[in-house]
C-alpha cells in the first residue's frame, strides 16, 4: 500500500514544496484534514528541531494513525549571528513593524524589508547565509523520525525573481547564478533545505 503522509502546516508555499519533492518519490503528501481549525501551538523552541519535534507530535493527535510530517525552517544569515533563524517568519514581527506572523499574507514583503536592511552595509564576501529544515514524522503523538536539509546561498541587496516565498527572492544561489524565486519548482526541490530533507526523510519512513 502507498504510503500517505499528513503536512501538518497551512503555509500554501511549504505544502507545494512538499508535495513536489514527494511526487518524485511517488508518494502523495495530504494537507492535515481540519488543518485550519486547528489552534497552532506555541513555537517557542530555541531550535528548529525543538519546533519541528513539538508540532509534529502536537499535530499528529489530530489525525490517529496516521504518519503527520512537520517542519520547522528558516534562515540563517552569518552577519547577523545566525538570525532570523527560529523567528525567520516573524522577523518583522519581531522588529515591531508588523503585528502578523502569517507567511500567506504580505509578510514577506515586510521580512524581506527588514533583512535587506540589517544587510546594508555588509560586504559582498560576508553575505553568507544558509536555509536549514528540521522535519519530524510522528504518529498518534509520538515522534519517529526527524531529517536534517540545508542549502548555501548568498543574501542579495535587492530581490530577484517571481517565485517560491519568503526570503526566497533574496536567497542567491551561486553555482546556478539564480535566487530560489527564479527556479522552477522541480529545480527548487531538488536543491532546497526541504527538498533535501524530505529526501532523508523518505528513506526512514519506507524502512
Ligand atoms: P516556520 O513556519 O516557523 O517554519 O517559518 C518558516 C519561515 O522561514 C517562513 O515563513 C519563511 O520566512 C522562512 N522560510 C522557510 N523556508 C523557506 C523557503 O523555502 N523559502 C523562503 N523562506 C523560507
Amino acid at each position: 500500500m502507498a504510503l500517505r503522509l499528513y503536512a501538518a502546516t497551512t503555509n500554501e508555499g511549504k505544502l507545494r514544496d512538499f508535495r513536489v519533492a514527494a511526487e518524485a518519490h511517488s508518494l502523495a503528501i495530504y494537507p492535515l484534514p481540519g488543518m485550519k481549525d486547528i489552534a497552532a501551538p506555541e513555537e517557542d523552541g530555541k531550535t528548529f528541531q525543538a519546533n519541528a519535534t513539538s508540532k509534529a507530535i502536537y499535530y499528529s493527535t489530530f489525525a490517529p494513525g496516521e504518519m503527520v510530517i512537520a517542519d520547522d525552517s528558516g534562515l540563517e544569515v552569518d552577519a547577523l549571528d545566525g538570525a532570523p533563524g527560529v523567528r525567520s517568519a516573524r522577523f518583522a514581527a519581531d522588529s515591531g513593524l508588523v503585528d502578523s506572523p502569517d507567511a500567506n499574507d504580505n509578510t514577506d514583503v515586510w521580512n524581506n524589508m527588514i533583512l535587506m536592511q540589517r544587510m546594508a552595509a555588509v560586504p559582498a564576501a560576508q553575505r553568507t547565509a544558509r536555509y536549514c529544515c528540521v522535519l519530524v514524522a510522528a504518529r498518534d503523538g509520538v515522534a519517529f523520525h526527524t531529517a536534517h536539509g540545508t542549502v548555501e546561498g548568498l543574501i542579495l541587496e535587492s530581490p530577484r525573481g517571481t517565485g517560491g516565498f519568503g526570503y526566497d527572492p533574496l536567497f542567491y544561489l551561486p553555482p546556478l547564478e539564480k535566487t530560489m524565486a527564479e527556479l522552477d519548482l522541480e529545480a527548487k526541490h531538488k536543491l532546497s533545505h526541504r527538498g533535501r530533507a524530505i529526501a532523508a526523510l523518505l528513506p526512514m519512513l519506507l524502512a
